[in-house]
């Protein structure tokens, strides 16, 4: 077969770890994977339910890649797909729909990619979306993001992933081991663990995230893991001393806050109150005073008073965290909190963003600062850009050199130096030059 295929993921690194095996799946039945801008014959469309304005990017980036190929077949998966099939089919030019679980055969589907005048629907409903397919992001990027759970069973008032992605699931600890096992053989050097709701790896199988993560640091092979994201009535203090003691954890945790309001957190279906964060967030930070630690918070919640929102601001001052992802709030359909009353005008939710995410790079410098003239084990990425490369230390720093090519992908031991002028990230020197294993 002689036909080419160009992706684009948008949302989260669970979409582009799923992206990156479904085109590995792809190039095994001869599709040669082309850029974007390149004119495929196939373009796939792997869509987000979480972003705002999921059906205007959607229909963008259909219109974009009819640029590069107007006579190209098109296909949209995803989350935005499982919810909302109709709706993507009336968009001008998608010939192909698939569901939370049809898109893990895609490649069935593309026996024919003959354009018609109406568009095919492959959904089933999501309850009976029970299968787990594991997946890797595969030279797609230097660090590797490893699919270990998919789904959710929390239902926060907020969140579509319970409806587009269907229940929590997972491999069990053994039959995860097998994939990261592949990847150990190659060159990866780190793996991020991801899932929608990590921490709840294992329901099914009686097994919990723990238990996983302790078979994981014995694997040969991996320098590094990092834990995307956990829910924290997950973390349990046993995982936070488990990876103050690790040589591969690295310390860096990053745990959904949504809000420092306990009202807000009942409002919101959401697991925990206030008081516990902050118990995980001084458990870390006592035993590991050098991890980083991000936060994501919603603003601007339907019942948000001004006092709530000042509740959350003075608890992120306070606590020792390093940064947020702020978000605000927006009103997906299909969900609990869409139907609640006292919404919060847009230019407030705004405003509320702005300040925190000032509060988050102050944090964030803070945090960059206080580990200057020290040395750190950086991992460099492929990306190159003004003559530069970056790298990640094992708590999250990101790190700024002269482009090497033969740095990337590997790790060394650097000297952070400065901030650069911008802030964004700390201007290193390279104390070695033979890549070192941490
Ligand atoms: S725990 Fe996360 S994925 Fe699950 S419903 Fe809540 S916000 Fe959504």
């Amino acid at each position: 077969m002689n036909r080419s295929v160009a992706f684009y993921t948008l949302g989260c690194k669970l979409n582009f770890s799923e992206t990156s095996s479904i085109g590995n799946k792809l190039a095994e039945i001869g599709y040669s994977k082309k850029d974007f801008t390149e004119g495929a014959d196939v373009y796939v469309i792997n869509t987000c339910s979480v972003t705002d304005h999921a059906d205007r990017k959607c229909k963008k980036v259909v219109n974009e890649a009819l640029r590069y190929n107007p006579n190209a077949y098109v296909v949209v998966m995803g989350c935005y797909a499982q919810l909302k099939p109709e709706e993507i089919a009336t968009i001008p030019g998608v010939d192909l729909v698939l569901g939370a679980s049809e898109k893990f055969k895609l490649n069935e589907y593309l026996d024919s990619i003959q354009k018609n005048e109406t568009t095919k629907i492959a959904r089933s409903p999501i309850k009976e979306v029970r299968d787990f397919v594991p997946g890797f992001s595969a030279g797609d990027r230097t660090r590797t993001f490893l699919k270990v759970q998919d789904g959710c069973d929390y239902f926060c008032t907020f969140c579509t992933i319970p409806l587009a992605r269907g229940s929590s699931r997972s491999f069990n600890v053994d039959e995860t081991l097998k994939v990261a096992s592949e990847l150990a053989t190659g060159d990866v050097k780190e793996i991020v663990l991801t899932g929608c709701n990590l921490g709840d790896f294992g329901i099914q199988h009686q097994q919990t995230f723990f238990d996983l993560i302790k078979e994981l640091d014995k694997l040969q092979g991996i320098e590094r893991f990092r834990i995307s994201s956990i829910e924290p009535n997950l973390l349990e203090d046993g995982i936070i001393d488990f990876v103050a003691k690790s040589n591969k954890f690295v310390p860096h945790f990053h745990i959904p806050l949504q809000s420092g309001s306990n009202k807000i957190l009942k409002a919101m279906r959401r697991k925990y109150e206030r008081e516990l964060y902050q118990e995980k967030v001084e458990r870390i930070k006592t035993i590991m005073p050098h991890c980083a630690i991000g936060v994501d918070v919603i603003v601007g919640f339907p019942g948000e008073t001004e006092e709530d929102f000042l509740e959350t601001y003075t608890f992120l001052n306070e606590l020792d965290i390093t940064y947020l992802h702020v978000f605000p709030y927006s009103e997906r359909p299909q969900t609990t909190a869409v139907k609640l009353p006292d919404s919060v005008p847009l230019k407030v939710r705004g405003e509320r963003t702005e300040q925190l995410r000032n509060l988050s790079e102050k944090k964030r410098i803070q945090f960059y600062q206080s580990f200057l003239n020290q040395t750190f084990p950086v991992l460099f990425e492929k990306e190159e850009k003004g003559g530069k490369m970056f790298g990640f230390t094992p708590n999250y720093l990101k790190i700024e050199t002269e482009y090497d090519p033969l740095r990337v992908n590997e790790i060394a031991n650097v000297t952070l130096n400065k901030l650069s002028s911008d802030t964004k990230t700390i201007l290193g020197e390279i104390l070695y030059y033979e890549p070192i294993h941490t």
